[in-house]
């Protein structure tokens, strides 16, 4: 059996990084190295840390062909005889010791590659997963989590607490479907440098920026990390379960930068590639030792990559079809995508469509500080229409409902004020040009830049930031929570009634808080961790929000998934200031409701609407949601409470 060597799904790729190939007679290890390497060696361990290699093979350069050598580098191949099964290895060219860029398993920490049949990590039944069907991303309802805030906290229940195996418990499953979300966005689940594998039983949190071993899954979310099958095996077995439960995985990949350079695989294997320089660092004299301000920074963690050199592009489009291949992954969130090149993107939509057209993609269209690209040819959101089939998060009506990014004492749409129509009527239609939206006073963009809707990702709040309910009392002061509750469900209303892609931050809907904290990304447990006993204290916000997602999804009006369908059959209605109001024509599209209208009021007043004269069914009023109705309504004026949307249909 083969390591290195894809899953039986019938792609064929030239791989272009390093390959350990296993058989019980022999290990074959292949490294792309630099060309004018002196000597590339692998050391072979019993170990995953310390001890002293047990082989130490010279790898033979061979004649240099194809992309790898046109980027200076060339294929460096050598083999140990005798069955290396359950032992270590480590690269060399002459930087120290690493695992190879492109390691498929590795030992505790991730400083060693690890020698193992792959097979033998696959659970039973594997080979009949499959990937849940959806039509267009509209119709999925996005919940992003990560895997301690999820099952950490002791009113979880779960026998894995932090762990991948969390996501195949019943009743952690269970919970999402009576939710009804129909995909999870795991934070970054592949192996990440900062917490300490060996030591298991010391809370330790981080959300994981920090990528150490792309193709690898973290080992302190497996039961045991000192076990290099078991993290990969029970990572397949969370898919598995969430695919038996209808339930699609998306994968958080952080392409745009490494912890650090000096000890990244890409340095040490093929030094000063994979990272742009700024234009100081590339007029510094030799290749290595280039430190501090020689390296561009638009991640905010010391580095970018640089997608646009051949064998960075390479590397995202094998890594994307690798998590496909082995792990059935089911779309990839792409962080700081605007660090990546247009062309690199288009090419990764290429690929996967050559998979499965419905694999989805999206990220965030902007970066931490300017890139080292021309703008024009960087992945930001604005120029999402170049990229049909990639989202990206839009900031527009986050922004508008909660208030600015840059300051989180500020409120808008939620706390009564006006101005912010048109940037949550963009978020509506899902980004795209609509004759019912002034871009004019739309807040940060002055052109629709989603060429469909679904390319468009909806939200109010995610893992970065304050949680809705801390935003909530930051930027409305004195608050109390029967305000808090109406406006939360105010804002997810729009997210979820909107013709993009809706996303929910794991835990709101049980009001989850993190004390106030921005920047929660190594903060401690008590601030992460989502406290279940919500559940039972606000049980309305839960089901308010599995109301509004079940109600999506069994109205095609909600999730038209065309452009030309949403300009058409998506109307606005004239409203007063802070009140939104817009009618679907269900009886277009499909949907079992002739006419749908839905009222967005952030008012501190009742406020009354007009709309067509007719006989409508009320299916949510004042923060209560009942598709088979909570009562009639007949004429031509509507009455929407405070603080509250109402939704009503005619049949
Ligand atoms: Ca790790």
């Amino acid at each position: 059996m083969l390591l290195g060597v894809t899953a039986s799904m019938g792609i064929c790729m030239a791989q272009q990084f390093d390959e350990v190939t296993y058989d019980r007679e022999k290990t074959v290890f292949r490294l792309n190295a630099p060309a004018k390497a002196r000597k590339v060696v692998v050391r072979i361990y019993e170990e995953a840390l310390g001890g002293t290699p047990r082989h130490t093979v010279t790898l033979k350069k061979e004649r240099g062909k194809g992309m790898a050598a046109k980027e200076g580098a060339a294929l460096w191949t050598g083999c140990q005889e005798g069955n290396l099964e359950g032992m270590f290895y480590t690269f060399d060219t002459g930087q120290g010791e690493c695992p190879g860029t492109f390691a498929k398993a590795v030992g505790v920490n991730g400083r060693r590659g690890a020698i193992l049949d792959l097979r033998v990590t696959d659970p039973e039944g594997w080979d009949k997963d499959v990937r849940p069907a959806i039509g267009s991303p509209s119709d999925l309802v996005v919940y992003e989590m990560h895997h301690r805030d999820f099952s950490i906290h002791p009113s979880s229940l779960s026998r894995y607490p932090g762990k991948f195996l969390a996501l195949t418990e019943d009743h952690n499953i269970e919970y999402l479907k009576t939710l009804g979300v129909n995909a999870v966005q795991i934070l970054p689940s592949y192996d990440y440098a900062t917490v300490d594998e060996s030591q298991p039983d010391r809370p330790q949190y981080n959300w994981g920026y920090d990528p150490l071993n792309y193709n690898v899954p973290e080992g302190s979310y497996a039961t045991d990390a000192t076990r290099p099958e078991v993290r990969i095996r029970e990572f397949k077995q969370m898919v598995q379960a969430l695919h038996k439960a209808g339930i699609r995985v998306i994968l958080d990949v952080v392409y745009n930068h490494c912890m650090n350079i000096a000890g990244s695989n890409f340095q040490m294997t093929l030094p000063d590639y994979f990272f742009r320089k700024t234009e100081k660092g590339k007029g510094a004299s030799g290749d290595i030792g280039t430190t501090g301000d020689d390296w561009a920074n638009a991640s905010g963690c010391g580095n970018e990559t640089a997608s646009e050199r051949a064998l960075m592009r390479q590397f995202m489009l094998e890594s994307v079809k690798y998590w496909i291949e082995e792990y059935h992954i089911d779309g990839f969130r792409f962080d700081l995508m605007g660090i990546h090149d247009i062309e690199t993107m288009n090419s990764i939509r290429r690929e996967v469509d050559s998979i499965d057209p419905t694999i989805t993609l999206y990220g965030e269209g902007w970066a931490a500080g300017a890139p080292a690209l021309p703008d024009s040819l960087c992945a930001m959101k604005a120029r999402t229409h170049l990229m049909p089939g990639i989202g990206a998060f839009a900031d527009e009506m986050r922004d508008a409902l909660r208030g600015p990014f840059s300051d989180d004492h500020q409120s808008a749409f939620l706390n009564g004020l006006p101005g912010h129509e048109e940037s949550i009527k963009l978020g509506l239609v899902g980004g795209i040009k609509h004759p019912g939206v002034d871009m004019s006073k739309v807040n940060y963009s002055k052109e629709a830049w989603a060429a469909q809707p679904t390319q468009h990702v909806s939200y109010v709040s995610c893992h970065d930031d304050m949680s809705l309910v801390d935003r909530l009392r930051t930027s409305i002061p004195g608050i109390g929570t029967e305000e808090l509750i109406r406006l939360d469900l105010l804002a997810q209303t729009a997210v979820l009634t909107s013709q993009g892609i809706p996303f929910l931050w794991a835990g709101e809907e049980v009001l989850r808080d993190k004390k106030g904290v921005h920047n929660s990304y190594n903060s401690p447990d008590s601030i992460n961790q989502i406290n279940w006993e919500h559940l039972r204290l606000y049980p309305q916000v839960f089901q308010y929000y599995s109301g509004m997602i079940h109600l999506r999804q069994a109205h095609p009006a909600f999730r038209m998934g065309q452009a030309d369908k949403v300009q058409r059959h998506l109307k606005f209605l004239d409203a007063p200031s802070c009140v939104i109001a817009y009618q679907l024509d269900g009886q277009a599209v499909g949907d079992s409701w002739k006419t749908i209208i839905c009222i967005l009021n952030a008012n501190r007043t009742p406020q009354q609407v007009s709309i067509p004269q007719g006989k409508y069914t009320i299916v949510v009023r004042d923060g209560v949601v009942n598709a088979e109705g909570l009562g009639q309504h007949t004429g031509r004026v509507v009455t929407v409470p405070a603080q509250s949307a109402i939704i009503v249909h005619s049949s």
